[in-house]
């Protein structure tokens, strides 16, 4: 980075918007959009999200719905494939499956079986890590696939929701926690 370049978390500050009490009271969401609608935002934050593990990926694999906007992008710059990993029902051919806990309830995560091949070192990314749930199920799934996870790489952290924790001993890198 120059060091005339405005440093990444006041970039953070000045585009990302902060929503009170959605999609509940008390939440406080992190809208990553006005970002990815930036030129300067966009770039900076997947430079910046693929940074740390330069080299050592031969994938990348988004979440759905945000984490494709990055992993596509950062795949792009990177001169490497994109993998989705998507809500239930979405993919047509046979896929892995794993549950996840969600505050009331669960959710499920699907990889299609043959879209990463065993060995592959694989670079996980979303847009906001919070507890973690969501990339947990994410890391089951690349590694039920034979594959190896080789780092997390979020926009945003949340702090104190016990998400790094949970993701341990995997690597995670965030621009920011919040
Ligand atoms: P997690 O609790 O880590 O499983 O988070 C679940 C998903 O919800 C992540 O993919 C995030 O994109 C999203 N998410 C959770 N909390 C927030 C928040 N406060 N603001 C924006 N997105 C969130």
């Amino acid at each position: 980075m120059q060091n005339s370049e405005e440093p990444i978390a006041d970039l953070l500050d000045r585009l990302a918007a902060v929503v009170p009490d959605y999609p509940r009271p008390g939440i406080s969401f992190k809208d990553l959009t006005p970002v990815f609608a930036d030129a300067e935002g966009l770039k900076r934050i997947v430079d910046e999200v693929i940074a740390p593990f330069a080299g050592r990926f031969d994938v990348i694999a988004g979440l759905e719905a945000r984490g494709f906007v990055l992993a596509a992008a950062g795949a792009y710059a990177a001169g490497t494939g994109m993998v989705t990993l998507r809500k239930k029902g979405k993919l047509p051919r046979e896929v892995h499956a794993e549950d996840y806990l969600l505050e009331y309830g669960t959710a499920t995560l699907e990889l299609h079986r043959d879209d990463i091949a065993p060995g592959t070192r694989v670079l996980l990314l979303d847009d906001v890590l919070a507890t973690g749930g969501t990339v947990g199920a994410a890391v089951r799934l690349v590694e039920r696939a034979g594959a190896e996870v080789v780092g997390i790489g979020v926009v945003l952290e949340l702090d104190g929701l016990g998400g790094r924790q949970k993701l341990a001993p995997h690597e995670v890198h965030a621009l920011q926690r919040v």
